[in-house]
C-alpha cells in the first residue's frame, strides 16, 4: 500500500474524517514504530498517508516522539509530500490566535532530540531553506481559497518543551525576530529533508505566547485548537488535488546528492540495509 502525499497531524488534529476507502497499516522501522498506526486512504482521489505525530491517546510529548520513525516509515510507503500540521503560540501582535502560518525558516532550541538518520555515516545535507518552496506556496493558496486568514512566511522557533517559556525566553525571541513559537517541526523538517522528502508547514495558531502580559487560560487554547482543527481539514481537502507540484524537480527530492561524503566502500552492508529507503539509490 503506497501514498505520496503525508500529512502529520499535531496537537488537536488526530485522525482526519476525509480519507476515503482507509486502511490503518503497522509499520515497524529500524528506528522502531511510528507514533501512531499509519492511516492510508483517498483525499480527492489522491492516495494519502495521515500520522498523529503524538501518538494514540497522545501519548508521547514532543520530545518523546520518534521523529525519526516518523519520517522513515512515510518514506517507505513512497511518500513524497509531507505536509506537517502544528499548533503553534505568537510572537507578534499581528499574527492573531485562529490564524493560520506558512513558515520559511526554523531557528532550533531543541536540546534533547536524535536529528540525524546518518548516525553510521558522514552527511552534510543543505538545510538554508528548510522548507519546500514549492509545496509551501500551494499550501498557501490553498489556505486562502477556504478563506483562512493566513501568512505566507516567518520563523518558527522550535523550543524543547515541554514547558511553555519563560516571560523573558518569549521576549528575547520576540527580540530576535522570531514569529511564532512550537515543539515539534524539529527535527521533523530536517528528517524529511535527509529523506528527499518535500515538506512544509500548516501552523496553526492558538494563543499569543506568554510575552503578552494577558492571562491565557488552557480552555481558551482548547477551544482555539478545535476551532483551527476544522480549518485544517478544509484546508487539506482543498490543497490535495494540486499536489505533488513539483515532479522531482525541486531541490528537496535531490538533497543527498553531493552530501554524503563516506565513501561508498567504507559503508557497511548492515548500515545500506538499514538507510535503504533513504539513501538506497546513491549505493547501487
Ligand atoms: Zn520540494
Amino acid at each position: 500500500m503506497n501514498a505520496e502525499i503525508a500529512f502529520v497531524g499535531g496537537t488537536g488534529f488526530y485522525s482526519p474524517d476525509l480519507l476515503e476507502d482507509a486502511t490503518t497499516l503497522a509499520i515497524s522501522t529500524p528506528f522502531g514504530p511510528p507514533s501512531s498506526d499509519i492511516i492510508v486512504g483517498l483525499v480527492e482521489g489522491r492516495a494519502c498517508a495521515f500520522l498523529a505525530r503524538h501518538g494514540a491517546g497522545h501519548r508521547f510529548s514532543p520530545s518523546r516522539i520518534d521523529y525519526r520513525a516518523n519520517i522513515y516509515a512515510l518514506k517507505s510507503l513512497g511518500v513524497t509530500n509531507v505536509i506537517a500540521i502544528s499548533a503553534v503560540g505568537s510572537l507578534k501582535e499581528k499574527i492573531k490566535p485562529l490564524e493560520m502560518v506558512i513558515p520559511d525558516q526554523l531557528f532550533d532550541r531543541t536540546k534533547l532530540r536524535s536529528n540525524t538518520f546518518f548516525e553510521d555515516i558522514c552527511v552534510h545535507i543543505s538545510f538554508a531553506d528548510p522548507f519546500c518552496r514549492d509545496l509551501s506556496q500551494e499550501l498557501y493558496r490553498a489556505a486562502q481559497r477556504v478563506g483562512c486568514s493566513v501568512k505566507k512566511g516567518g520563523t518558527y522557533i522550535c523550543i524543547e518543551g515541554p514547558q511553555f517559556s519563560t516571560r523573558a525566553e518569549s521576549n528575547a525571541y520576540r527580540h530576535m525576530g522570531f514569529d511564532i513559537i512550537g515543539m515539534t517541526a524539529l527535527p521533523e523538517a530536517k528528517l524529511a529533508r535527509e529523506a528527499e522528502m518535500c515538506f512544509s508547514m500548516l501552523a496553526t495558531v492558538t494563543d499569543y505566547d506568554v510575552w503578552r502580559e494577558e492571562e491565557v487560560t488552557i480552555e481558551t487554547v482548547i477551544n482555539n485548537v478545535n476551532r483551527n482543527a476544522a480549518s485544517t481539514q478544509e484546508i487539506i481537502q482543498e490543497v490535495v488535488p494540486h499536489l505533488p507540484i513539483t515532479n522531482g524537480s525541486c531541490q528537496c527530492r535531490h538533497a543527498l546528492r553531493d552530501a554524503i561524503v563516506t565513501s561508498t566502500e567504507a559503508i557497511s552492508d548492515e548500515v545500506s540495509e538499514k538507510l535503504r529507503p533513504i539513501v538506497g539509490k546513491y549505493l547501487k
